[in-house]
């Protein structure tokens, strides 16, 4: 397909003329400019990017066929964390009136709502390496633990007995760690967020980018599936948006187990470092998931929260999933933004929506999941390894 395109930042003197091939699904593969082919890691992506979801021409972009997401209930398991980045409201201190670690009946009435409403996933996501702040360690003895690890382990074992497969995002793990949890989620996930050193994550030890990749290195060598992502908007450049959403792909042309890529908008909050800061467009958010569309394997998902952001152009632009949607708890990270209903979701989308599990139907399909799941695993997928609708 041959487009005309005289974008001046393309080059400022010659309107230029672009021949574009792309796959059914939007993606460019090769980029010629004349009678030079310009492989797409060699170009400026963000040009491409900017133009392509700027064009009247839409025939470029296609939405996906259908669009997936899941049901969960989100278990906050505790907001003590030792970490603290400029632009979490969710932390909160020892002696704070609303610091909390979540009891195991707690924690079962929360997976038993999602039982009975239809859910299939419990998403553990909580503060990280709490045990390393003062004051929290007696917090978790007094529930029978020495370890966050071991009483995560338990609480996803507790999902399983119940009817939700668990998917952990505990924050950076050691290899022991990831071993010990993979037998008991279906999936896990740790947000890249950025590669970029920025002041946002000044005196985050958990933020270090080498770490968290070398977290989710380890999770592929161990044929965890995986979710990661990127935040976008707390003070990273373009460049590092590019070059994380790189790294994922690269990490995931090594080891294969990245199932899905979040694109997540910077939304401020109150009282946080980052509160006067402005909130992520739709404007950057097209352009980053393009890019990200652009770069990662087709086999990747690129995900946009429906709640952060109204997904309907996003999805023109390669966004596929949905990500994990809750009727019965709120986004504990984001409590100010409301998950819309399964209807309101299916109108904001514009696209059939197809529901899947916390696993992706490719990993569910080449068995990447323990014998302690494998029950529930089998019991909640169809014949493709998406949800089983009854
Ligand atoms: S964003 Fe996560 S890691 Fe950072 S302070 Fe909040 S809970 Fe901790």
């Amino acid at each position: 397909m041959t487009l005309e395109c005289e974008r001046w930042d393309l080059n400022p003197r010659t309107p230029a003329r672009l021949d574009l091939k792309s796959n059914s699904f939007g993606r460019l593969d090769t980029l010629a400019w004349g009678d030079v082919k310009y492989p797409l890691d060699y170009i400026n992506l963000t040009y491409i990017s900017t133009w392509l979801c700027t064009s009247q021409d839409n025939s470029m972009i296609m939405p996906p066929p259908f669009a997936t997401f899941s049901r969960n209930v989100f278990i906050p398991l505790t907001n003590i964390c030792r970490n603290r980045c400029g632009y979490c409201g969710f932390r909160r201190d020892i002696g704070h009136p609303e610091a909390k670690l979540l009891t195991p009946a707690e924690v079962a009435k929360i997976i038993d709502r999602g039982v009975q409403v239809g859910c299939s996933e419990a998403l553990f996501t909580f503060g990280e390496h709490a045990e390393e702040v003062d004051g929290f360690m007696p917090l978790l003895k007094g529930l029978g633990y020495s370890s966050m690890i071991d009483y995560l382990a338990d609480m996803c074992r507790l999902s399983i007995r119940k009817g939700l497969l668990p998917h952990s995002n505990p924050g950076i793990l050691e290899k022991n760690e990831l071993e010990k949890l993979k037998t008991c989620n279906a999936s896990m996930g740790l947000m890249l967020e950025t590669t970029g050193i920025i002041e946002a994550h000044k005196g985050c030890m958990g933020k270090a980018p080498a770490l968290r990749i070398k977290t989710i290195r380890t999770a592929g060598a161990l044929r965890i599936p995986f979710t990661t992502g990127i935040l976008v908007g707390i003070g990273e450049t373009l460049s590092d948006r590019i070059l994380s959403i790189r790294t994922i792909r690269d990490i995931h042309e090594e080891f294969g187990h990245i199932q899905e890529v979040i694109i997540q908008n910077f939304i401020p909050k109150p009282g946080t470092g980052m509160s006067s800061y402005p909130p992520t467009g739709i404007r950057t958010m097209k352009e980053t998931v393009s890019m990200a569309r652009q770069l990662l394997p087709e086999d990747v998902a690129v995900q946009v929260s429906p709640n952060l952001i109204s997904p309907g152009e996003l999805l023109n632009c390669g966004a596929n999933d949905l990500g994990g949607v809750s009727q019965e708890t709120i986004d504990h990270i984001n409590p100010e933004s409301a998950w819309p209903t399964l209807v309101e979701l299916r109108a904001m989308a514009g696209v059939p929506l197809r529901e899947r599990l916390p696993v992706y139907p490719q990993y569910v399909r080449k068995k990447w999941y323990s014998d302690e799941i494998a029950l529930l695993l089998r019991s909640l997928s169809d014949a493709e390894g998406f949800r089983k609708t009854y």
